[in-house]
């Protein structure tokens, strides 16, 4: 079984901020907008590019100006939230969620993967500083550096996570997110999904996941 996990809000809980002013700061360099914080942009559950593309434009850039930067955003944005974010983020980890990886780790045939919106080079610096680096291997998952849709992600981490060019079967695949977003991406794949409301979204907003929980620990009797 290839698990799919979400990040913020699913395995760490209230550690965007660093990441969050990284984006702004990147934007602010990048494109040379002054106060990107004078956008009003919902960010649960998009990807970074995506939330960037997101504040651009509501502020009046151009989308032709958008896709001409949005290269140099992503490299800025890794470079900033490096030098941002706290040397150790274990505090924010969901409550239990060691535990959960360490025993599906133990279990025959399941593969620990991620889909987040983060740029893949901010999702390994968060989850190694948080000390669960080590449950996601290297060449899996995905990112939002592989793209601004987060509904195009579960297809490319199954494919990373299949052989031979053939990808993990869809049936035998789960996304465990916090946001509708996240939800959303799994139906656009035909695959499950277990929603946790350790998020911002109540359990009435994740009504559309195959299963609701309401903690970390509670994610092994739902798989
Ligand atoms: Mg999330």
């Amino acid at each position: 079984m290839l698990l799919l996990f979400d990040i913020d809000g699913t395995l760490l809980l209230k550690a965007a901020d660093d990441h969050r002013d990284a984006i702004h700061a990147a934007i602010h360099r990048v494109y040379h907008v002054s106060d990107p914080t004078q956008a009003t942009v919902s960010t649960a559950g998009r990807t970074d590019p995506w939330i960037a593309r997101s504040i651009l434009l509501q502020l009046g850039v151009s989308t032709e100006r958008v896709d001409d930067g949005m290269h140099e955003f992503k490299r800025v944005a890794v470079e900033e939230y490096r030098r941002r974010c706290r040397p150790d983020l274990s505090a924010h980890l969901s409550p239990g969620i060691r535990d959960v990886l360490d025993e599906l780790r133990d279990r025959p045939g399941v593969v620990l993967s991620l889909v987040t919106g983060n740029l893949e080079r901010i999702a390994r610096v968060k989850l190694d500083r948080a000390g669960i680096g080590e449950f996601f291997g290297g060449e899996h998952g995905g990112f939002g550096s592989d793209d601004e849709d987060r509904a195009a992600l579960p297809p490319i981490a199954r494919l990373r996570a299949g052989s031979d060019g053939v990808p993990y079967p869809r049936e035998d695949t789960v996304v465990l997110g916090d946001t509708p977003h996240d939800i959303a991406c799994a139906r656009a794949d035909g695959v499950r999904c277990v929603a946790v409301t350790t998020g911002p979204f109540r359990r009435d907003d994740l009504s559309d996941a195959d299963a609701v929980v309401s903690s970390a620990r509670e994610l092994l009797a739902a798989l």
